[in-house]
């Protein structure tokens, strides 16, 4: 590789630097992945981290994004081996009377579960879960261009606009629905009395009614499987155990795009990048972390509500004032007693990843940046309110602080998984007020992590929407 010039080079084989390079490779140019670990994936790994058989997804487990994603759907990877697995109920959220929340695909199959609230939760989420596929070519894309669907965006952008709370409360009357809405919009990782935080709500409410929260044949891992599979198939080339360092450990290029987020841009090319704009990027603000456990159990989890053991996500945070005072508590800066706990149950839809009958569990909360709490007791506080007796069930188990998560992917800066904090004028304009936010200020580098817009999660869209800037303005069209 040493002597060979590339049309771009790609830092960083996690979701959005493979999509970056098939992105340019689609488009007929050379383009190699550098990856400083020994396989690409970033925050889209599986392995066996409990017990022989038990496949665990390292970070992202649910897709409700990944199935959405523009890009993902245009390409052909179903040929290289990725496949959505349904739950029956996308998602569950339980309350201490054994009752729960559910998800459906199915609008009115969730709306009937309401009580009062059916018919405002359908008004809300009907629209746009109907218009989904225009909302997200344009909120999965960078704020700053012409919205191709306004109305569309507009239907969803005003009440999402709203903190997460007010909106839930003036809405809905009742406990089910105030708290299935606050626990998806959680998801933020931010205060849910801020603005915005209603659009995490609403956004992935709505694909879980246009699309659903599928979990990845195999694990997570097989998403960047296809993709690296994909890239190859067009010509390009993935090298591992590559760690770029400086802006000199890079092949020549016309094109440079990196999957990594400010901090780390500032430490490889600090020198080159210009004064304002190393500034800003320097104030770029990460938010909290999380804590995460993983189970390898010898039977499925004993949900006293029976649709959580239907259920692929399981949120457990109880009441809407609950969820709200949790996330507010991390924002503030210490751990919640009983904070709001993810649960993936991925052998609910995939049973092969465990030996026959028993089961994996991935679990995380949000803790502040940075901390080195241990949060095991707390998360399994949580599961002993809405699933006693799980103890009993448990070989073996694995937990991950921030420090640990960093150490694993530089890019999860103080066990920050969204590639910085995504409220404020950050949510919009990532990494920093810019019209063209993928540019940085040295001609011909970009940025094309989760730290660009439309953010974290693995949908690939912040890589493809990187390179399309750069075929556009660095490589000719
Ligand atoms: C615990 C956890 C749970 C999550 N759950 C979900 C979920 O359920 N659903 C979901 O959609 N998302 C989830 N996410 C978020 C999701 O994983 C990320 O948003 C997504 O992976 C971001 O993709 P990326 O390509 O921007 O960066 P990453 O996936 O972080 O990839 C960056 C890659 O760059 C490499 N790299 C970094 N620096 C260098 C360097 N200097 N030289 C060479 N290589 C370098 C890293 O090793 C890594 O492979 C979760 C994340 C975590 C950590």
């Amino acid at each position: 590789m040493a002597d060979r010039r590339y049309d771009a080079v790609v830092v960083g084989g996690g979701p959005n630097g493979l999509a970056a390079a098939v992105t340019i490779a689609r488009a007929g140019r050379s383009v190699v992945v550098l990856e400083e670990k020994d396989t690409v994936g970033g925050g889209a790994r599986t392995r066996e981290i409990t017990l022989r058989g038990f496949w665990h997804d390292i970070c992202s487990a649910v897709h409700p994004l990944g199935i959405s994603s523009p890009a993902f759907r245009r390409w052909p990877l179903a040929r290289y081996g990725l496949e959505w697995l349904h739950p029956e109920v996308q998602l569950a959220h339980p309350f201490d009377d054994s009752t729960a929340a559910e998800l459906h695909i199915d609008i009115d199959a969730t709306a009937a579960r309401l009580g009062r609230d059916e018919g405002r939760y359908r008004a809300l989420m009907a629209p746009l879960a109907r218009d989904f596929d225009a909302i997200a070519r344009d909120a999965l894309g960078p704020i700053l261009r012409p919205p191709r669907h306004p109305i569309a965006l507009a239907r969803f952008g005003a009440p999402a606009l709203l903190p997460a709370a007010t909106l839930a409360q003036l809405l809905f009357r009742e406990r089910e629905a105030r708290a299935l809405f606050t626990g998806m919009a959680g998801h933020a990782m931010v205060d849910l009395r801020s603005l915005q935080t209603a659009s995490f709500g609403l956004m992935l409410g709505a694909s879980g009614h246009a699309r659903g929260w599928p979990v990845a044949r195999g694990g997570s891992e097989s998403i960047v499987r296809a993709l690296a599979a994909y890239l190859r198939d067009l010509g390009g080339e993935i090298e591992t155990c590559r760690p770029v360092r400086s802006l000199a450990d890079l092949p020549p290029a016309r094109a440079t795009l990196f999957d990594v987020t400010p901090r780390q841009l500032i430490a490889i090319a600090g020198p080159e990048l210009r004064g304002t704009y190393r500034k800003l990027l320097g104030r770029f603000r990460y938010g909290p972390g999380v804590f995460k456990v993983d189970y390898a159990l010898a039977g499925p989890m004993p949900w006293t509500a029976e649709g959580c053991r239907r259920a692929g996500t399981v949120h457990l945070g109880g009441t809407m004032e609950e969820v709200v005072a949790s996330e507010a508590r991390t924002a503030a800066g210490s751990l919640a007693a009983r904070p709001l706990v993810v649960v993936s149950q991925q052998t609910v839809a995939d049973p092969a990843r465990a030996p026959s009958g028993q089961h994996t569990l991935w679990a995380y909360c949000h803790v502040p940046h940075g901390s080195r709490t241990d949060a095991t007791a707390a998360i399994e506080g949580q599961f002993d309110r809405f699933a006693p007796g799980w103890r009993d069930l448990v070989l073996q188990r694995a937990t991950t602080d921030t420090a640990a998560l960093e150490a694993y992917n530089a890019n999860d800066v103080g066990g920050d998984i969204s590639g910085g904090a995504p409220d404020g004028l950050q949510l919009l304009f990532r990494p920093v007020p810019k019209l063209h936010p993928y540019r940085t200020s040295i001609p011909d580098v970009y940025l094309c992590s989760s730290s660009t817009p439309p953010g974290g999660g693995v949908h690939g869209m912040c890589g493809y929407h990187a390179a399309r800037d750069a075929l556009a303005h660095s490589l000719g069209g």
